[in-house]
């Protein structure tokens, strides 16, 4: 039997795991911040209207640019984000990981380097690896706030290509606000003066925030690329569709990269079907909000210590051993997220019913694990 080590793989995968949050089969999931309403039934029929005109001529490639899903992806940050973007702003992709993905291949890879600052979303390291880039872990504060001293003095240092800014971040949820993404943004370009760098401000979560988008940003900063997705707020974790918005010239560079037809026309039908609904999937947006601003003080009345959040899910803790009291919420039918960071535990936001849930649990498990 081979094993993953006796094949002649790359030397930078050896010994590594795969991104895998576990899938459980478990009365409540709350780990893997996907969005607790399912579709309505009136955009899952309109899904269906768009998917069969797409299956008409799935016998030729879909639209390689995607120019009517940009145009309307564009349309929709126009009208939230708080700035005017055209489709020459916008690129799509199967996910915010591909856009991630699409982005390191362009402007990383070999002899490259990407920093981060950590706890923060595994995958910009894990794709910065994938794509052959050198990954930077940058710090954070106690209060998983971005330490703008010490990062602005790490890209001083390391003078990386590619820094990627996750507001709100996960795991923790914590918004970043605009002075911070600005000095980091400023340090890139002095540390890289000959092209400058790119910061990706990933937002997957940025509908759930209480801060405007950090979208305005854009204007007049070539370098600065804005990450989104409509798996968490659109509630369409299945359909893989993420975007980013940029300078038009970062949108033509992705195109250097980009498999021709990556996106399929089932996939470029369903999101633009998703898109005609953004009004009611908005709604369970702001029904999401509140739940989580619930979960923050119910958590904080049991007696946890919780990090401020603009997600739509809660860090919570602090566990002597933060594996014991994810195992323990399981036994309970609860799966919470266990990211590796000491002590603390993430929540998603879901139904009334299922935070309620997952609050009795553990309202159980504290006294005995704290
Ligand atoms: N960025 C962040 C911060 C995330 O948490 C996630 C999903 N967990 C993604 C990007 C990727 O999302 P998707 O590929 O589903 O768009």
């Amino acid at each position: 039997m081979s094993t993953i080590d006796s094949l002649p793989i790359r030397d930078e995968l050896r010994g590594k795991s795969p991104y895998g949050a576990p899938q459980l089969d478990v009365p409540v999931r709350l780990n893997t911040n996907e969005n607790p309403y399912p579709l309505p039934e009136e955009l899952v029929a309109r899904i269906g209207e768009r998917v069969t005109e797409a299956a008409r001529h799935l016998n030729r490639y879909p639209d390689r640019d995607a120019v009517e899903l940009r145009t309307e992806l564009a349309r929709y940050l126009s009208r939230t984000a708080g700035h005017t973007v055209g489709a020459e702003n916008v690129w799509a992709a199967n996910g915010s990981n591909e856009v991630i993905q699409q982005l390191l291949q362009t402007f990383g890879g070999p002899g490259r380097t990407a920093i981060g600052f950590e706890p923060s979303y595994s995958m910009h390291g894990l794709i910065s690896r994938g794509t052959g880039t050198g990954w930077i872990s940058g710090p954070r504060n106690e209060d998983f706030t971005i330490d703008v001293e010490a990062a602005v003095r790490a890209i001083a240092e390391h003078r990386p290509d590619v820094v990627f800014v996750c507001s709100p971040n996960n795991p923790t949820g914590t918004a970043v606000d605009e002075a911070t993404v600005l000095a980091l943004y400023e340090a890139a370009q002095a540390a890289r003066p000959e092209h400058g760098a790119l910061v990706v401000v990933d937002e997957a979560y940025g509908e759930f925030s209480h801060h405007p988008s950090l979208l305005p940003l854009i204007e007049g900063r070539p370098t600065l690329v804005l990450s989104r997705t409509m798996s968490k707020a659109f509630g369409a974790a299945g359909l893989r569709l993420g975007y980013l918005a940029a300078d038009p010239a970062v949108v033509d560079a992705v195109q250097l990269v980009r498999l021709p037809y990556h996106l399929s026309a089932v996939t470029q039908a369903t999101a633009l079907a998703a898109l005609e609904h953004t009004d009611t999937l908005l709604g369970y947006v702001e029904q999401l909000k509140s739940e989580r601003d619930r979960l923050v003080t119910e958590l904080r009345a049991i007696g946890c210590d919780v990090t401020a959040s603009d997600a739509n899910f809660v860090q919570f803790g602090r566990f002597a051993d933060a594996h014991e009291a994810w195992a323990a919420l399981l036994a309970h039918g609860v799966l919470v997220r266990d990211n590796g960071v000491p002590g603390w535990l993430r929540v998603s936001t879901g139904t009334p019913e299922e935070n309620d849930a997952f609050l009795e649990a553990v309202r159980a498990v504290t006294k005995d694990l704290k």
